[in-house]
């Protein structure tokens, strides 16, 4: 008997699915939102469309939810599956966002927001040089190796890093076709551009002034909100010293100089735990007369990330692995200073 029970049930469940069309309600409640609507009730994000166009007279201009308003939530391909079995497994997965930005290069274009951990921050990531100038350049085995090309790389797999927090980022100095390159020998090109798409000019202070304004238009902009501006060398002036990587701030700054704190110890933290033998040396020092740290808005730092001409340091920086570990190590201490802004 219970078994005809069950194969009841079974046909129930199917006639239910099939033979109408669920729509399942919710009720909006405080601090609710479309996207923990969804995940409270595991549909996925994609979704998102399909929920604004059935519930458009109900949202608020920028999709925000009313409480107590009820809701109608998409039927999801899940809802329109024949249900086979009478206790079906819930998985307990919540639905993660996916961004796509060709600028990381095929490999890298896809971006899963994984967390919120730096949801409303703002950085500004400029890497050194560009355009016709392609900063320090050095011959490594019969081949043009530059500066701009390898600063540029760390800052787009670090910009990849801070999307997964869910921060918004403006790359302030792009190359379109380059991407994030997983190989030694990074060519020398001439095709960078300034944000939001502008020629970058021969003339050195005019190249430093356009990237100034494009930060400073949009730090304004943004004004109140967390903001921070990472700009990136490889080309430290004081080679014949052992220092490995130097952070400068404004002397004034003291969010500046928190931020320089915060990258500075990531560093040291991670060079203790995989180069125990290796005795760390990086400095924090304040350099005010270097143009973009002097006229751009933001609390920022501006690190040496090691000089391209330094032997030692272009081993490290050809090998891309050390260069996604660069990346990861700022990545480090952004997080920290978010954190405890
Ligand atoms: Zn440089």
């Amino acid at each position: 008997m219970f078994k005809y029970f069950l194969i009841f049930l079974s046909f129930l469940s199917f006639f239910l699915v099939v033979g109408q069309t669920p729509q399942k309600t919710v009720v909006a409640k405080r601090g609710d939102g479309i996207y923990s609507l969804f995940k409270k009730n595991n549909i996925n994000i994609k979704y998102i469309k399909e929920f604004i166009a059935l519930n458009q007279k109900n949202l608020r201009p920028n999709n925000g939810l009313f409480i107590g308003q009820t809701y109608i939530l998409p039927i999801t391909e899940k809802d329109t599956t024949v249900i086979d079995s009478i206790t079906p497994k819930i998985e307990n997965t919540s639905p993660k966002l996916k961004i796509k930005n060709t600028l990381f290069g095929n490999h890298y274009s896809d971006i899963i927001v994984e967390d919120k951990k730096l949801e409303g921050a703002i950085y500004y990531l400029i890497s050194g040089h560009g355009g016709p100038d392609p900063g320090a350049i050095e011959t490594y085995n019969g081949k043009l190796i530059s500066e701009d090309e390898y600063a540029y790389d760390v800052t787009l797999r670090l910009a990849r890093k801070l999307l997964s927090n869910g921060a918004k980022v403006y790359i302030i100095i792009k190359d379109l076709n380059d991407g994030i390159r997983d190989k030694r020998i990074l060519e020398v090109d001439y095709d960078e551009v300034s944000y939001p798409n502008n020629k970058i000019p021969r003339n050195q202070r005019l190249r430093l002034r356009q990237r100034t304004q494009a930060v400073n238009n949009l730090y304004v902009k943004h004004r109140g909100a967390y903001q921070r501006l990472i700009v990136t060398h490889v080309d430290s002036r004081s080679k014949g010293k052992n220092i490995d990587v130097f952070f400068y701030h404004h002397i004034n700054s003291k969010n500046g100089k928190r931020l320089a704190d915060n990258i500075h110890n990531s560093f040291k933290q991670k060079y203790a735990k995989h180069q125990p033998n290796r005795i760390y040396s990086g400095s924090v020092s304040s350099r005010s007369g270097l143009y973009l740290i002097k006229n751009t808005l933001p609390a920022m730092v501006y690190i040496e990330l090691g000089n391209i001409k330094n032997k030692k340091d272009q081993k490290r920086i050809l090998n891309y692995q050390n260069r996604e570990a660069l990346a990861n190590w700022i990545h480090n201490g952004l997080l920290s200073d978010f954190e405890g802004r």
